[in-house]
């Protein structure tokens, strides 16, 4: 690892929620930071990734930590819901991280490691949010595989799995009546969480030398009920 000072973090999916968080947080703690995000950056087109991280490794010479925080959502039940509604979201939030977990592995630095974002609906089913559950799901397990892979080159690779924060992306569902109400009766914390108090957690990945093949629940308590 670098010196706090020097160290090198990318946030995709950085330009709003979470990862503007994120990126704020580790720019306070001394980190230098590069956001990649729409329209510039998409995690699903792999040259464009690779090309970014190339970029980053030349201009400061090193990459510690990637995050990826890039995700979008749909609402629609399975028997209704289109073919092209499922690919867009599984694209971006199981093969776009598939893409960055791969380029970032390829380009981390010694002790470096990779941070994305997962889901409280990786393991609590939500009617209505299949393709987000499903994708949220094989990135916890994707996270699993690409930690037992990269360990042995020094490198660690976990996740966070946020329940609800409400930021642009969970906007639209706290709008429809009565979910949001739902959600927090069935937190023991009760209430919602911040971007900020993701961004901690993300801290506390990047700087955790024994953690990895982590699933970080930050959730108020809303994976026990
Ligand atoms: P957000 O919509 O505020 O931010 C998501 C960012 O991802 C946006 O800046 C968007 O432009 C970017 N993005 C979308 N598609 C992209 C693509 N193809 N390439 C590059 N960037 C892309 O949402 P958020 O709530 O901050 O969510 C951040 C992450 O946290 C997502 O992966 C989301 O699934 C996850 N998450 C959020 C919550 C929550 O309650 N907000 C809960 C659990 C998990």
């Amino acid at each position: 690892m670098g010196e706090q000072s020097d160290r090198v973090a990318v946030v995709f999916g950085g330009a709003s929620g979470i990862g503007a968080a994120i990126a704020a947080r580790f720019t306070a703690e001394g980190w230098r930071v590069e956001i990649a995000d729409l329209p510039t950056v998409d995690v699903t087109d792999e040259a464009t990734v690779a090309a970014f991280l190339d970029g980053v490794v030349s201009a400061h010479g090193r990459l510690d930590t990637v995050i990826n925080s890039a995700g979008v959502s749909t609402l629609g039940l399975v028997t209704d819901l289109a073919v092209e509604e499922w690919r867009r979201v599984v694209d971006v939030c199981l093969t776009g991280a598939f893409i960055v977990m791969k380029h970032a592995g390829q380009r981390l630095s010694a002790g470096g490691s990779i941070i994305s974002l997962s889901s409280l609906n990786a393991r609590q089913p939500g009617a209505g949010l299949a393709p987000y559950c499903a994708a949220k799901a094989g990135l916890s397990m994707l996270t699993e595989v690409t930690a037992l892979e990269l360990g042995s080159r020094g490198f660690r690779v976990n996740a966070i799995a946020p329940g609800l924060v409400v930021t642009p992306l969970t906007q639209p569902a706290m709008d429809i009546a009565g979910i949001e109400d739902d959600y927090l009766a069935n937190t023991p914390l009760g209430r919602s969480g911040t971007p900020d108090e993701i961004a901690e957690a993300a801290l506390y990945l990047a700087n955790a030398q024994w953690v990895t093949g982590e699933v970080l629940d930050i959730n108020g308590g809303a994976h026990l009920m």
